[in-house]
């Protein structure tokens, strides 16, 4: 006679485990398990199978530092614009003050 030894939830020590985790293999009991594609896996599998596989390390600075350099990109085009209208304006007023004006 073999006795069978019931296991308990992985979490919920008092409850009797219904299922086991195909994942990390532990046993859990009803509340702790969740079906996912035809399995009944474990609730910190599950979210471990969630999580979305590419992981980017610092996203918000990524993000931070692309929206800076636009930034940066399009002021230091504006200025540039800026200051060749400025020139160009300057230009015809002193050719007109200088030549026309005298002539
Ligand atoms: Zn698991
Ligand atoms: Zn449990």
């Amino acid at each position: 006679m073999s006795v069978l030894v019931k296991q308990r939830c992985r979490i919920h020590g008092q409850r009797e485990a219904v299922a086991r985790c195909p994942e990390c293999e532990k046993f859990f009991c009803r509340e702790c398990v969740t079906e996912h594609e035809g399995r009944v896996i474990c609730q910190s599998c599950l979210s471990e199978l969630l999580k979305p596989e590419v992981k980017e390390r610092s996203p918000i600075w990524g993000r931070l530092l692309g929206l800076v350099g636009a930034a940066g990109g399009f002021l230091l085009a504006w200025w540039v614009f800026y200051m060749i209208g400025r020139t160009l304006l300057s230009i015809p007023s002193e050719f007109h003050d200088g030549s026309f004006l005298n002539r």
